[in-house]
């Protein structure tokens, strides 16, 4: 089974030795990825996008790997700001205040008349903007509850491309085809696992993510959406590595490390579900190609069904189904 330029459109490589540990794992498969922004302090100017930019390259070698850069957003951002740091970045990320791993400086209110002067330039400038859509409500209903501001944003923003990042429930996948300029990304792990895997029997602290996995329901109405490559889906692992540390821990940090498996993990989920090859292909490339609007370099994936013990750490970074073995194996990656 061969992949084309696999891209991955939401991953946290965050910064200083965490960033040089893992980078590799997504460039190595990966012709490139979305970079989130929510490092401390969250990168929302210019100097700290080309600065961190810089940084990953660094991190990542030799290997060949575009990372598409994200800024922070604050509704303080004026149009000749977004207009001098357009060539820089891909996206914006928007943060409701505390909400996930380094959110603290994001948005708490969504009026839209105070945040009509940014979205409306981000708009008039084509930047995207990315939504990490949670409420503070109780924890399996935030994504739910989120859903009418992302419908609030939509029709205030008509020409605004708006994605719902990893989104979660059977809500925002109905919200997806009710507004041309809704768009989402969906990780491998809200695919494979619900609340049950999570918290069903022993807890499982490297399976604890934000948004948390939620009911059966929620995830096959994902896997439908997923599963026939909907044009307005694409995948985005949300792979977010903490130190073994944190995860294994009283107080466990938010986040599920994928990176190095997603792409095996993908192919025998579409494999077990009878969806073709081309899907994958639309859902893992072509379908965010088509949506940002950029060209990947190109890189070739090829993988077997062969197993694959997954290792029980990558550097310190314990990964989904540690010490497991899955189906699918990287035979050789090519690039051209
Ligand atoms: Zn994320």
């Amino acid at each position: 089974m061969q992949l084309n330029a696999p891209l991955d459109m939401h991953l946290h490589l965050r910064d200083a030795e965490m960033l040089d540990n893992i980078a590799q794992a997504s460039a190595q498969t990966f012709s490139g990825a979305i970079i989130m922004p929510n490092l401390v302090p969250p990168v929302s100017t210019k100097e700290e996008v080309v600065a961190y930019k810089k940084r990953i390259i660094k991190a990542i070698g030799n290997e060949k790997f575009t990372p598409y850069m994200t800024l922070f957003f604050k509704p303080s951002y004026d149009k000749a700001f977004l207009e001098s740091i357009r060539d820089e970045v891909t996206a914006i990320k928007l943060y409701p205040a505390g909400i996930t791993t380094n959110s603290e400086g994001g948005v708490s209110g969504f009026d839209v008349d105070e945040l009509r002067p940014a979205l409306e330039a981000m708009s008039e400038l084509n930047i995207p903007l990315c939504v990490h859509g949670e409420t503070n409500g109780f924890v399996m209903d935030r994504e739910a509850e989120f859903v009418s501001i992302y419908e609030r944003l939509a029709t205030a923003f008509p020409k605004l491309k708006i994605i719902m990042e990893h989104i979660t429930t059977k809500e925002s996948v109905v919200a997806l085809d009710k507004f041309e300029n809704l768009y989402a990304t969906i990780t491998i792990h809200h695919l494979l696992i619900t609340l049950d895997d999570v918290a069903g029997g022993m807890l499982k602290p490297h399976l604890f993510c934000k948004p948390i996995a939620k009911r059966p329901e929620d995830r096959t109405a994902l896997l439908k959406v997923a599963l026939k490559a909907h044009p307005k889906v694409m995948f985005g692992s949300d792979s977010a590595p903490h130190p073994k540390h944190a995860k294994e821990a009283c107080g466990c940090a938010a986040g599920v490390f994928t990176a190095p498996i997603a792409l095996q993990l993908l192919a025998e989920l579409f494999e077990t579900n009878g969806a073709s090859i081309e899907n994958l292909q639309a859902f893992v490339s072509e379908n965010a190609q088509n949506i940002y609007g950029v060209t990947p370099l190109q890189k070739t994936v090829t993988l077997e069904k062969k197993a694959f013990k997954v290792p029980s750490a990558y550097n310190g970074v314990v990964p989904m189904y540690a010490d497991e073995e899955i189906a699918y194996s990287i035979k050789e990656v090519t690039l051209g």
